[in-house]
């Protein structure tokens, strides 16, 4: 184990928030010891200022939560005790120590603390254990260097400061057997690298096309949850390029990935609409899931939707069946909730109302209240080289219209 005393690191107590210290001093008053673990290490020593603090500790989650009365347990695959100060939430995490990677045999009793499944996926882990043990079941080599609160020391059991200096993402142990053990660590290895823009170590990058298919297992509401980090962190862009390198974002959105592959103008549209989550991440300006997603599934809905159309459905019923169907197909897979696939649905069906270009109905849509996605959309279409009769102008010209002149050519024809 390295330890870098304190004038040998650029992490200043500063620079951590007053929750996180007042954590770890009532947990070392109360005789545990503390540490601030995991991507706040991280990124105070890249000199970036971490979004979240979390800790690390040798207390229980019985004992950490008898030790704050603002404190809640939580989690059951992998316990945790949430502190609230005001808004910011402290994570405290107890060591977690090793368990067999061995599934569970017969005539053996199973393990109520931790427990593999067939396959060697960890299904839950609550054995705790040292500090050295904590530190070699985490994700990546720079995610697991731990700051003492006592002595300012940073303790470093695998080469973490190493791989930070040589920006590297490296799984922590033998890759085959960690993605085994969780598969989502393959797609928190594509986000780091893009995050930090890190490179990904060999023998890491190398594992991920042998145990990429484990990925199939996921429950498809971790993988929604896991969808929002990938791209809603500031750099969807290089998260996209990451996942189409190492070929993931198919277990992700299959069919997109399908569309994507063979179809230039879909891989623009898909590529503008992160491009602009990060420039709208980047200027403080709202964002939602839906625009995205919306973005992601078009090209399948929009091809789907043509088939339809040429079958003889009129063009708004086949826009409405095709997003039906696309959106159930997609959910098995990323469960996307009801409040975003709602407004995905209807930017979709407004592209066509926007194509139309009604004078008589203009006014009236561009106070519906998702005119705005919409029109913004359908901009990033035609910008990815789609046809749709060159309307976008259309609006942009139309906006600027006072209201009264709006009306005017609404009553034109
Ligand atoms: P971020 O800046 O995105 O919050 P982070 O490193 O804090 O980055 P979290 O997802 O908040 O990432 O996780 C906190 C820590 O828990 C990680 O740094 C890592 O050490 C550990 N960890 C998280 N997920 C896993 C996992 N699937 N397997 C092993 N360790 C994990
Ligand atoms: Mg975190």
């Amino acid at each position: 184990m390295k330890v870098i005393p304190r004038d040998q690191h650029c992490i200043s107590r500063r620079n951590i928030s007053d929750g996180a210290l007042k954590v770890m001093a009532r947990l070392r008053d109360a005789g545990h010891d503390a540490y601030l673990v995991g991507g706040a290490v991280r990124d105070l020593l890249l000199g970036g200022h971490p979004k979240d603090f979390d800790v690390a500790t040798d207390a229980t989650p019985e004992q950490v939560h008898g030790i704050f009365r603002n404190s809640r347990i939580i989690g059951r695959r992998f316990r945790i005790v949430h502190v609230r100060f005001g808004r910011e939430i402290i994570e405290v995490t107890t060591f977690r120590g090793h368990h067999d990677t061995e599934p569970a045999k017969a005539g053996r009793a199973p393990s109520s603390h931790s427990r593999h499944s067939d396959q060697g996926l960890l299904l839950r882990d609550n054995v705790f254990g040292t500090l050295e043990e904590d530190a070699v079941r985490r994700d990546l080599t720079v995610n697991a260097l731990y700051y003492d609160s006592a002595t300012f020391a940073v303790y470093d059991h695998v080469h973490g400061m190493r791989d930070l200096e040589h920006r590297s993402v490296c799984i922590i142990g033998d890759p085959e057997q960690r993605f085994r053990e969780d598969p989502v660590r393959m797609l928190r290895v594509a986000r780091f690298a893009a995050k930090l823009d890190f490179s990904i170590d060999a023998d890491t990058a190398a594992a991920i096309p042998r145990c990429a298919p484990l990925l199939a297992e996921i429950p498809s509401a971790r993988l929604f949850d896991e969808f929002l980090k990938l791209f809603f962190s500031g750099s969807a862009e290089r998260t996209f390029d990451e996942l189409l390198e190492h070929d993931l974002l198919r277990y992700l959105f299959p069919d997109s990935d399908y569309e994507i592959r063979q179809d230039e103008v879909a891989m623009a549209l898909v590529r503008a609409a992160m491009r602009s989550t990060d420039q709208r991440i980047a200027q403080g300006k709202s964002i939602t899931p839906a625009f995205l997603l919306a973005a992601l599934l078009w090209p399948v809905a929009d091809r789907l939707a043509d088939q339809l159309r040429d079958r003889g459905d009129p063009p708004l019923v086949a826009m409405n069946s095709a997003s039906q169907q696309v959106i159930s197909q997609a959910v098995r897979t990323v469960s996307i909730p009801k409040r975003f696939s709602m407004p995905m649905r209807e930017i979709w069906e407004f592209q066509h109302r926007l194509e139309r270009r009604q004078e008589r109905k203009a006014a009236e849509l561009v106070q519906n209240r998702r005119f705005r996605a919409a029109y913004d959309f359908l901009l990033l279409r035609e910008q990815a080289g789609e046809d749709t009769g060159d309307v976008g102008g259309w609006w942009t010209e139309f906006q600027t219209l006072p209201e009264n002149q709006q009306l005017q050519v609404a009553s034109a024809d």
